[in-house]
Formats: structure tokens, C-alpha cells, sequence
């Protein structure tokens, strides 16, 4: 039998051995020990812990609800009273009132929780006083604690009722404390007034013998247990007698107006008088909750913990947690119990604190935590080294890492394909092999490795493209080394070996090369043929030879192909040009231009060999081409040029430039390039340019030239002949602009411009003088001339008689009867109509006969070869006297001597123009020669 005593110590001392015997015993336990002991002895004292003990009383209060006793009573100035009374405060002989029927109603006592420290009217005062001393000294009246101020310092002052009131009243304090965290818990029995100490309106309710210290306030009593009448039920004497009699009555705010409002543990909020009646019920049931002087107990707790805990480590954890679990329910359950019925208040807090702190002791002497935490970071490490390996795995890029020896630590399934890497195993300095398969990523790596060891602080990087065969195809691959600085622990290093971790990532971006070339080929070719385009064609042109011979080639027919055949046949038409171009010249640069303009870059041996080339390849495509069943002939036409006559900037427009020039003559098939043609062409193009804005911009003006009677010499009038000052080209003659505004129609435009302007100018000269104004023929096909000569002689005023207009030969040529038409209703107007340039034409003389004239021009070149020519001579006698037969005035042009004049006045000729007689003046001028 061994004796208590002796299993203590034995117990003890196995317990000693345990701490002993493992002197690796972590910190941990001691910590978790500390902290048991530290929480047993000073948590009861903390903030934390007092608050987490005051939400648990509250749920065991809440828990265990108890009825009031009935004996105290509620008479609430609630908001049904306030609208009752109408003004608040009340009058003083309204608390009389309450007072008298409580009285009436045989109430034990009565308190007032009404300030009434400051006199009000006399009569009021005396009508409470009076009723105060009909109650019989049975009222209670609050006196209050009052905080007052004065500069930094607080005083606490007593408010009490006037003198009047107390004479007949007891006074009770009536001060609610309110704890830290705002919430009321507990009561005073009394306080010191005047010296003297008296109770609180609790105590003296309840009647305590006591008037010393605090009690805490049962909340368990539930405050709607409480009787609770409204003051003006009372004042209504809807209040049965017998439901107060015998009663202890508070008489307080409730309406939440009046702000006499707490914050409780339990219920939330309660009234100030409530408060005061369950502080009443509390004594009234003798709840009186006391605290419990637990340190002891929670030390004796705390070593009981530290024992088991240590004792039971080697105990199953259930059995651990099952204890845990009793031992808290028993510590609650005695708790509630406690409060319950003995009024006992026990603070919980402490330890289930305790106990919790034990179960982190039994972990910590079970699994060691801090081990634990480090095996679970190295089980998280080893989680996302596996995740990277799997990604590293599983990635379709190439990836290969490797140590500071070049040895390959890991190259994943992609990178082994790449590599030509037998199996997964296979390890070893393999980057060698690099050398021998990559020699680009090598050669990298090498100088990388070189920079590394100059810099080994920073990863160095770097990124190359290169070019593998891979059967027939080629591979293009992409790779990635970088180079990064590696902490010597765990990176293996060999002698003269910076820490380094390298990596290789191997992409294969042949879909993306192909894709790429793709595109490439589809910017500098032309989709429908496959030849280059015009931009590839001049790109590459500086590679050629200066022998070479660029030819620009056009299809004559290719539009009648399209209308008649449709736009498929007109592209199959053109595929077949490109393919026998191709076919036929394969070492020549080709290209398709533009819709049906081919270029073709070709070698020749010397310029005279340019004609023979030139035939040559208009004969490839003089044979059918392979379109339809039938095969198409396409007419070709074609401009070269030697690259050794122009820079290669200048060659393909030298070669469209005589392409054009082919083009101008009828039947031509080639033409070599000619810079002065070129050139005309350049000033054809400027001018027809610049042609669009001369006119909106004032540059085109007139000149007149005298026009006179040759057989007195007097001035008649004049030609009104139109110029242009171009801005860089300064004067520009009609002969060079008119036909190029004919063929863009801004002949109209400038007919208008110039019938308006001379019949504007020549309103000005002497009425006696006529202006003649030239007419294209495209301005008489095209516009309206009748329109327009009416506007210009009604915008102007001139006189219709004074204008004639110059037309030519070709205006009548196919032409209809409106022309015919509007000739003759210009001149039933008046307006003389003259027929410029006679002779030069294709009409012949018995033509004239139909056409509505008033005038025939002698073109100057009879004048001119006239005086030499008897010839000339008599056709210029012939065509007066047919004019004279006709009726027609004749003016002879390009009179330059007196020889001209004096014989075509001979002739019968009525008016001469030309230098003889004056050069064609500005108007300025002009005005003044007439006048
Ligand atoms: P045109 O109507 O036969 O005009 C006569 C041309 O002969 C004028 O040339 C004039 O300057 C030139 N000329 C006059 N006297 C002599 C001379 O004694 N000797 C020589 N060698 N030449 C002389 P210009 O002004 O260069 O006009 C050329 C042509 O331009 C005109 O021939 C006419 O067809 C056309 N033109 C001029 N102004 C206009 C116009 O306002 N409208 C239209 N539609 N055509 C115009
Ligand atoms: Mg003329
Ligand atoms: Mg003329």
C-alpha cells in the first residue's frame, strides 16, 4: 500500500524527470506555462478579460430571467402624459396632483425622480409643498452628485429640492453610476448629504437597513415585469386604487424626449426610474450579486492545467479535448448555477482562458509547434517546387536549367525533343552539347557567362533568333538565356565558379516565321498575278545593273476585254500576261504597276539592242494567251528606258513617260524614253494641276488686239485673247493651256470667265468698237453659249452689236442642229459670228453656204505665204470673193507688213489684225488706243 504522500512525490517526480530528461524541451512550453500563470494571477485585473466576464454575466443573467415582485411601481411620465399635460416641465401643482392620488390610493411611499432644486411660481411651489405635507412626509425627493466647472476645476456639488419641498420629504440620492464602458451595472445604498448619510432612492424603496457601498443590479429581473402606469392614466383615474395600494411608486421620466436613458447589460437601454425600480427589486429579492474571491482557486486551477497537460501528453488528443469540453461545462454550469441561485457572481473569463492556454501547452508538448509550423512552410515549399516542376514540365517551350558547371538540372520534354536528349534521367554537363546543336545559343551563353563573371550581382540576359534545319524544312526557334545570381546554398559551384542559376527557354516560332514571310510576301506583291508590286519593284531596283532596261507595258485592250467578257476574264487575261512574261524572261524583275501596267526589268547589252528587246517582248505576247477555250490576244504597248540614262528614282516614270508617248500616236507600239518629251509631259501635268485653281485665284487675264479697217486704217475693235500669269512659270501662252483645259472640260469655266470679263472691258471703250471673243468648240458642245452671252451682255450692258464670237471650223464638224440653232438665235440677238482660222480646217468652201455667219477669218498662214506665192494668192482672192458672194465681212489675221495690207486690201479685204497693226494690248491700255 503506498500512502497519498508518497504518490504525490512520485507523481512530481515524473514529472520533473519529464522536463528534465528532454533537455531539447522547446521554449514553447515555457511560454505556454508563463502565460497560464501570468493569466491565473493578473488576468482578473485586465481590461480585456474583465469585459470578456462581463458579456458572459450577461448571458447567464439573460439566461435565467426572474419576475419583478410587484411591490415596486413604475408611474411613468411617459409621452401619452406629456401630450396630456401639454407643457413640460410641468406645473408644480400637477406633481401635487400625482401626489394626492397616489395618496388617495393608499401607496406605501412614493419617489419623485424629478429635479426640483430651482424654485418655480409661488403658487405652484406651494401647491406641492402643501400636498408634500398632506402625504405625510411619504414622499421621497432626489437629491443629485452635480459636476460644476470652474476654470481647470471640477467640484461636485450637491442639487437637492428647495427648502419648501423638504420640510415635508425625505431626500435620497438619485444618482445613476454609469461604468467606463457607458453601461449602468450597479447601484449605491447611500451617499453623505449635508453631513449627514442617507440612502438612495433604491435603498430607501426597498427599504434596506443599509446605506453604505454598492450593489450590482440584477438584470435578470425583467424590466416589462415591472407594473408600469402612465402618470395621465393616473390623472385620468383610469388606474384602479387597488393596483396601488400598499405599492412603492417611482415617479420618473420614460419618454425618450425627456433623455432619462441608460445603456444596460441585458436589455439594451432602460429609463432612469426603471433602473431605480429594478435597483429596488434587487435588494426586494435579496439578488444581491455578489463577486467571489477566486485568485486562489484560478492559481489552483492553472497548476491543475499545467499538470495534466504535461502529465497527459502521451493521453489520446480526444481524451484531451473530451476533458477540455468537461471541465469548461463545468465551469459554466457552476457559473450559471451559482448566479442563479445563490446570487453568486463568478468571473469565467480567467479560466476558460486557462484552460484554453492548457490545450495549446498539450499541442505544443504533443507536436512541438514551432516544428509544426516549420514542417508546414517546408511542406509549402516542397508544394510549389512540385508546382514548378510541373510547370516547368508541362510548358510547350523548351526549358533547360542549369548550375554554375553547366551542368543541366532540369530540361523539361520539350527541350529534350529540341535537344535530341535521350530520357529524363539523362544528366550531366550536357550544355556542351548546346555547342554542337545550337552553336548561336552557345556563343551567347558564352559571352553572358563572360558578363556574369564580370558582374555576378545582376542577372544578365539576352535573346536570340536562329535557323535549324529539321528534315527538308527549316525550324526557326527563339531563345531566351538568362543568367541570374544565385545565393551559394544548395547551387552547386565548382572552383573558380561565381554562384550562378541559368536557364535556356527554346521556342519554336515556325508558325510564326511562316505566318510572318506571309505577310511579308502579301505587302510587296500583288495578289491577283503574284508579280511584285510598284513599291517592291522600285525597292529592288537599285540592285540592277546600270545595262538594264526597264519596260512599261500596257494591255491596249484590257477594257474592251472587261466590258465585253466581264472583270473575271479581264484578271485571267492579266494572270496569263504574268505567267508568260514569267515563263519567257525568268531572270527578270517583274511587277504589275497598276490595274493593266506591267514593268519589267531586264539586261540588256546595249542601247541599240532596245528596239530588238522592245519587239522581242511584244512578240511573247503576241501569241494567244491561255484564257477561255478560245485563248485571248492581248495588244500590248510598251515605254522603255536604260538605267544607264536616268537614276533609278527617275526610271519607272521614264519608262511610263514613254509608255504615254506610245500611247499619244496612233499604231505605236513602243516608244523609247525621251527626256524632252518627258519633259512636255511633266509641264502638262503641272499645268493641268495647277489649272484647277488659276482661275478662282485671279491668274488668268486678257489681252486685246487691235482689229482695223484696212482701207482707211481706223480701229474697229479688237480680239480679245486670253493669258495666263502662272505663278512659277510666269506667262503662259493659250496655245499650251487651252487644249489641256479642253480635255478637262475647264474650258467652259474659262470661256465663261473670259465672255464676261471682255464684254466687261470693252463696256468701257468707245462705242464704236466691237470685241471679238474666241469660242472652243467643247465650250459650244458643252455649256450653254446662249445663256451664257446673254448673262455676260446683261452683267456688263454691252451692246449685242458690239460682240463677236470666234468659233472654228472643227465646232461645226458633226455637229447637230443646235449648235446651228443657237448660232442663229445669238445672231438674231445681234451678235456677229465669225469663222476663225479659214483655211486651215477640213471644210471645204461649199460648206460655208449652210452655216449661220457674219464673218470670215483668213487664217494667218495665206497672209504669211501669200506676198511669195501666187498660189496662195489666188486661193486668198477666191476665198474673199466667196465670203463677198456670201455676205460675209472677211478680217485678214497676222498682217505684219504693209506689203500684206496693201495687197489684201487690193483683194477687197474689209479688216486686218496682226503686229502691223498692234501687238495684243493689256486692256489699260487698249482703252486708251480707242479712245
Ligand atoms: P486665234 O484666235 O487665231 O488668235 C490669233 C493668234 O495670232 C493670237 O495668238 C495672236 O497673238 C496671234 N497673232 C496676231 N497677230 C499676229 C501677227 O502679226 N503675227 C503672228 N505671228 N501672230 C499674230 P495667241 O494669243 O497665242 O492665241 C492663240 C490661239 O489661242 C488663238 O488663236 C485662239 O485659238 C486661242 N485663244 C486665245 N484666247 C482664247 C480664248 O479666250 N478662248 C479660246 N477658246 N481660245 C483662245
Ligand atoms: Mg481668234
Ligand atoms: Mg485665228
Amino acid at each position: 500500500m503506498v500512502s497519498a504522500p508518497a504518490r504525490l512525490r512520485c507523481a512530481a517526480n515524473a514529472l520533473f524527470r519529464r522536463l528534465g530528461a528532454n533537455p531539447g524541451l522547446h521554449v514553447t512550453r515555457w511560454l505556454a506555462i508563463a502565460a497560464i500563470l501570468l493569466v491565473s494571477l493578473l488576468g482578473s485585473q485586465t481590461a480585456l478579460i474583465g469585459s470578456i466576464d462581463e458579456k458572459l454575466i450577461s448571458a447567464r443573467l439573460a439566461a435565467a430571467p426572474r419576475p419583478a415582485t410587484g411591490q415596486v411601481v413604475v408611474l411613468a411620465i411617459d409621452k401619452a402624459s406629456l401630450d396630456a399635460a401639454g407643457v413640460w416641465p410641468w406645473p408644480r401643482s400637477l406633481y401635487a396632483g400625482i401626489i394626492d392620488r397616489l395618496a388617495a390610493a393608499g401607496v406605501q411611499s412614493i419617489f419623485i425622480d424629478v429635479d426640483f432644486s430651482t424654485p418655480s411660481r409661488p403658487g405652484e411651489d406651494a401647491a406641492l409643498a402643501a400636498a408634500l405635507k398632506r402625504a405625510g412626509r411619504s414622499v421621497l425627493l432626489p437629491v443629485f452628485h452635480q459636476h460644476a466647472r470652474a476654470g481647470n476645476d471640477t467640484t461636485t456639488e450637491i442639487n437637492r429640492p428647495i427648502p419648501a419641498f423638504l420640510e415635508n420629504a425625505w431626500p435620497v440620492f438619485a444618482n445613476v453610476a454609469v461604468d467606463g464602458d457607458g453601461a449602468v451595472r450597479s447601484m449605491a445604498l447611500g451617499d453623505i448629504f449635508d453631513g449627514v448619510r442617507i440612502q438612495t432612492a433604491a435603498a430607501a424603496l426597498a427599504g434596506s437597513p443599509d446605506d453604505d457601498g454598492s450593489i450590482r443590479i440584477d438584470y435578470s429581473i425583467e424590466p416589462r415585469t415591472v407594473p408600469t402606469y402612465s402618470v395621465s392614466d393616473l390623472l385620468a383615474g383610469q388606474i384602479a386604487p387597488a393596483a396601488l395600494a400598499g405599492k412603492t411608486v417611482v415617479v420618473g421620466a420614460t419618454a425618450t424626449e425627456l433623455k432619462d436613458i441608460f445603456a444596460v447589460p441585458v436589455h439594451g437601454t432602460l429609463p432612469g426610474p426603471v433602473i431605480h425600480a429594478l435597483s429596488a427589486e434587487t435588494i426586494l429579492q435579496d439578488r444581491i450579486l455578489e463577486p467571489f474571491d477566486q485568485r486562489l482557486g484560478a492559481v489552483a486551477l492553472a497548476l491543475v492545467i499545467i499538470a495534466g497537460a504535461l502529465a497527459w501528453r502521451s493521453r489520446h488528443v480526444l481524451v484531451i479535448i473530451t476533458a477540455c469540453i468537461l471541465l469548461v461545462a463545468a465551469i459554466e454550469s457552476a457559473a450559471f448555477v451559482l448566479l442563479k441561485e445563490a446570487s453568486v457572481v463568478l468571473a469565467t473569463a480567467v479560466p476558460l482562458i486557462t484552460v484554453a492556454l492548457g490545450i495549446v501547452l498539450v499541442v505544443n508538448e504533443r507536436f512541438d509547434v514551432v516544428r509544426a509550423l516549420m514542417a508546414i512552410a517546408h511542406l509549402e515549399n516542397r508544394t510549389t517546387r512540385r508546382l514548378m516542376k510541373r510547370i516547368v514540365a508541362d510548358s510547350i517551350d523548351g526549358v533547360i536549367a542549369f548550375d554554375a558547371t553547366l551542368r543541366v538540372v532540369e530540361a523539361n520534354a520539350a527541350a529534350r525533343s529540341v535537344m535530341g536528349m535521350a530520357a529524363e534521367h539523362e544528366a550531366g554537363p550536357t550544355l556542351e552539347r548546346i555547342d554542337a546543336i545550337f552553336p548561336d545559343i552557345a556563343t551567347a551563353l558564352q559571352t553572358l557567362l563572360e558578363d556574369h563573371r564580370r558582374d555576378p550581382g545582376r542577372p544578365h540576359s539576352a535573346r536570340i533568333d536562329f535557323v535549324r534545319r529539321k528534315g527538308a524544312d527549316e525550324a526557326h526557334y527563339e531563345a531566351a538565356i538568362t543568367l541570374s545570381h544565385a545565393d551559394a546554398d544548395g547551387v552547386r559551384t565548382s572552383a573558380g565558379h561565381t554562384p550562378l542559376a541559368g536557364c535556356v527557354i527554346i521556342r519554336d516560332i515556325t508558325a510564326r516565321q511562316v505566318y510572318h514571310e506571309r505577310l511579308r510576301h502579301l505587302a510587296d506583291h500583288d495578289e491577283l498575278t503574284g508579280l511584285l508590286n510598284r513599291r517592291a519593284f522600285v525597292d529592288r531596283l537599285p540592285l540592277a545593273p546600270k545595262g538594264t532596261c526597264i519596260a512599261t507595258l500596257d494591255i491596249e485592250n484590257h477594257d474592251n476585254i472587261c466590258a465585253t467578257f466581264g472583270r473575271d476574264v479581264g484578271d485571267d487575261v492579266l494572270k496569263a500576261v504574268a505567267d508568260r512574261l514569267r515563263a519567257r524572261a525568268p531572270q527578270a524583275l517583274l511587277a504589275r504597276l497598276s490595274d493593266d501596267i506591267f514593268a519589267i526589268a531586264l539586261a540588256v547589252d546595249d542601247t541599240k539592242t532596245l528596239p530588238d528587246m522592245a519587239n522581242t517582248l511584244l512578240g511573247w505576247l503576241d501569241e494567244p494567251l491561255a484564257v477561255g477555250a478560245a485563248g485571248m490576244e492581248a495588244r500590248a504597248r510598251m515605254g522603255l528606258c536604260w538605267l544607264a540614262d536616268v537614276s533609278v528614282e527617275q526610271a519607272i516614270g521614264a519608262a511610263e513617260s514613254a509608255l504615254d508617248d506610245a500611247r499619244a500616236v496612233p499604231g505605236c507600239r513602243w516608244k523609247i524614253y525621251d527626256p524632252a518629251s518627258a519633259l512636255r509631259q511633266a509641264r502638262y501635268r503641272m499645268l493641268e494641276t495647277d489649272m484647277r485653281t488659276a482661275l478662282a485665284q485671279g491668274e488668268f487675264f486678257l489681252l486685246y488686239q487691235p482689229q482695223v479697217a484696212l482701207t482707211t486704217g481706223h480701229l474697229t475693235g479688237a480680239e480679245a485673247l486670253v493669258r495666263w500669269q502662272h505663278p512659277s512659270l510666269d506667262l503662259v501662252s493659250p496655245a499650251d493651256f487651252i487644249p489641256i483645259a479642253e480635255s478637262n472640260g475647264l474650258i467652259c469655266d474659262l470661256g465663261r470667265w473670259a465672255l464676261e470679263t471682255a464684254c466687261r472691258e470693252a463696256s468701257a471703250w468707245d462705242p464704236e468698237l466691237t470685241v471679238a471673243v474666241n469660242v472652243s468648240p467643247i465650250q459650244l458642245d458643252r455649256s450653254d453659249i446662249v445663256a451664257d452671252v446673254m448673262s455676260a451682255l446683261e452683267k456688263s450692258g454691252l451692246a449685242p452689236s458690239r460682240l463677236c464670237l470666234e468659233i472654228t471650223e472643227s465646232s461645226l464638224l458633226d455637229s447637230g442642229d443646235r449648235i446651228f440653232d443657237e448660232l442663229e438665235r445669238l445672231r438674231a440677238m445681234g451678235i456677229r459670228i465669225a469663222l476663225d482660222d479659214f483655211g486651215t480646217g477640213y471644210s471645204s468652201m461649199g460648206q460655208l453656204a449652210g452655216i449661220p455667219l457674219d464673218k470670215l477669218k483668213l487664217d494667218q498662214s495665206f497672209v504669211r505665204r501669200m506676198l511669195d506665192d501666187n498660189g496662195v494668192r489666188q486661193i486668198v482672192r477666191a476665198i474673199i470673193a466667196l465670203a463677198h458672194a456670201l455676205k460675209l465681212e472677211v478680217v485678214a489675221e497676222g498682217i505684219e507688213g504693209e506689203a500684206e495690207q496693201t495687197m489684201l486690201n487690193d483683194l477687197g479685204c474689209e479688216i486686218g489684225q496682226g503686229y502691223r497693226f498692234g501687238r495684243p494690248l493689256k486692256a489699260k491700255p487698249f482703252r486708251a488706243l480707242g479712245a
